[in-house]
């Protein structure tokens, strides 16, 4: 599921083994972009000469490029539910996946700033992100920066930690990951900047092939 469709978050798709493989099944749900156009052709436009050699049609295995409307569907056994969160640049939504028992909500993309300070400054508590990671088991939310960098970097459409754990605890979520990291930031400080926080929620670090025992 590709919660919107800026670079940092499609261009690994051509270089994800599992998928790109001559016997891979792989749908990839993306948003409905609001001008009428398909999903699929709107990553095309990225994804295809002279911006890079590979089209999406040409993956190898079965690929098919579903677009999604906000609203409650079944995928494969789990009840998702997709709404638009404000991040700027683009129709962007934030994800909340069930099994019936775990609940992730995963917004890796949201620039609350935005839409007002919000009673700390670092943007408003949007309704379609709490009602997202409303009594979530984990939160996954876009990190990026800090409160103080946010003054600077707020023209590239991304959250403060600050928010997103406050967001976490304003829904009573268990846990919140930080994710999307600022690349420049090294690993002890992303760790330094988990453990600046109290519980709850739980806050720690996301990191590639994490696995998590959830309730
Ligand atoms: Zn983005
Ligand atoms: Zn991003």
């Amino acid at each position: 599921m590709l919660s919107h469709l800026h670079w940092d978050h499609v261009h690994g798709l051509p270089f994800f083994e599992a998928a790109d493989r001559d016997d891979a099944r792989t749908t990839v749900y993306l948003p409905d972009p609001d001008d009428g156009s398909k999903a699929v052709d709107v990553l095309a436009r990225g994804m295809s000469p002279p911006h890079f050699p590979v089209r999406p049609d040409d993956l190898r295995g079965s690929w098919s490029f579903v677009g999604l409307a906000p609203g409650t569907l079944e995928i494969e056994g789990y009840t998702v539910t997709v709404n638009e969160i404000p991040h700027k640049g683009g129709r962007t939504y934030g994800v909340r996946v069930s099994d019936g028992e775990s609940t992730v909500a995963y917004l890796p993309d949201h620039c609350p700033s935005d839409v007002g300070p919000g009673p700390h400054g670092w943007g408003e508590y949007h309704a379609s992100a709490l009602a997202l990671a409303d009594h979530a088991d984990v939160l996954i939310h876009d990190a990026q920066f800090t409160a103080r960098e946010l003054a600077t970097k707020r023209y590239l459409g991304h959250a403060a930690a600050e928010y997103a754990v406050a967001l976490g605890r304003a829904a009573g979520v268990t846990r919140v990951l930080l994710f999307h990291h600022q690349p420049d930031r090294t690993d002890d400080a992303l760790d330094a900047l988990a453990h600046s926080f109290h519980a709850p929620p739980l806050v720690s670090v996301a990191s590639e092939s994490l696995v998590l025992d959830l309730p």
